[in-house]
């Protein structure tokens, strides 16, 4: 099988980190809620996880509500029951409060604190997935109420899903930290990305000097009536981050790469983004 994805030279240059945008995955019929699109989707984004490296990484999702939360992830251990690959004998037999079954393996829903708190060339990557492939398991956990996700923890994955917001993928490669925001209008309205790069600023000490930003392929006029990429894109330099990537892409005017949920109306897949820091080497 041949899936389809992209990644950003700007990230990949980096050698710090894996990163991943997912394309229209071929032959599968898209024409249903959000919940049962994600769930049709979910073997082809875990091969394509797999084919980069990431398949056994646990993975940390944001619930996307088009808010400006963004959740923090400054430590494992708080999850370490309740993810598979830190935890093999904890894989859900034992879950606690808070742990309903979902779509993929279990998805954790916290009462975490939430605190306050959106690219260029880009290179066209192809799987080739052996025909019969072993899907590790993983560990997933969605925070409620946000729409970004901040970590300095490495051997872990940020994820986000969309179909015309943009994915914005934040890396400050010298403490090193990470983030990744969905920003669509109100999202973007809201600061939802300003908020996650003070965040890394606050909680981790980053410079906006050192970070890299790379913007996703989203809706853009004319197909939208509004330029919220523009918008990501300054409220970035405000801070004083001085690498942006916009992809430049319009997901509305390429269905045959991308799922838009204007262009379609609301029955569409969606991308998923995903980022996450290298191991870091045992001694
Ligand atoms: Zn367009």
């Amino acid at each position: 099988m041949d899936l389809p994805f992209e990644q950003f030279p700007a990230l990949s240059a980096l050698g710090i980190c894996r990163h991943v945008f997912t394309q229209r995955i071929p032959g599968i019929d898209v024409s249903h809620d959000k919940a049962e699109v994600l769930n049709r989707l979910d073997t082809a984004h875990r091969e394509i996880c797999n084919a980069i490296g990431v398949g056994d990484w646990p993975l940390f999702t944001a619930e996307q509500i088009h808010g400006n939360k963004i959740a923090v992830v400054d430590s494992l251990t708080q999850f370490q029951s309740r993810l598979p690959r830190l935890s093999p004998s904890a894989r859900g037999e034992d879950e606690g409060e808070g742990f309903e079954r979902t779509r993929r393996e279990s998805t954790l829903t916290l009462p975490l604190s939430l605190v306050e708190g959106e690219a260029t060339q880009d290179a066209r990557g192809h799987a080739k997935i052996p025909a019969k492939t072993e899907i590790p398991e993983r560990g997933e956990v969605e925070f409620p109420g946000s729409d970004g996700i901040i970590t300095n923890q490495h051997g872990m994955a940020l994820g986000v899903y969309a179909a015309d917001c943009c994915a914005v993928y934040i890396v400050d490669p010298k403490t090193p930290a990470i983030g990744l925001v969905h920003s669509g209008r109100k999202g973007t309205e809201l600061g939802v990305v300003t908020n996650a790069i003070k965040q890394m600023i606050d909680r981790f000490g980053s410079d906006p000097a050192n970070m890299i930003v790379q913007l996703s392929p989203c809706i853009l006029p004319p197909h939208y009536e509004v330029d919220f990429a523009a918008e990501i894109v300054r409220q970035c330099h405000a801070l004083g981050v001085k690498e942006i990537h916009d992809s430049g892409g319009c997901t509305a005017c390429d269905l045959d790469r991308y799922y838009s949920y204007r262009a379609e109306k609301g029955k569409t897949g969606r991308m998923l983004a995903l980022i996450g820091l290298n191991p870091t080497i045992a001694n």
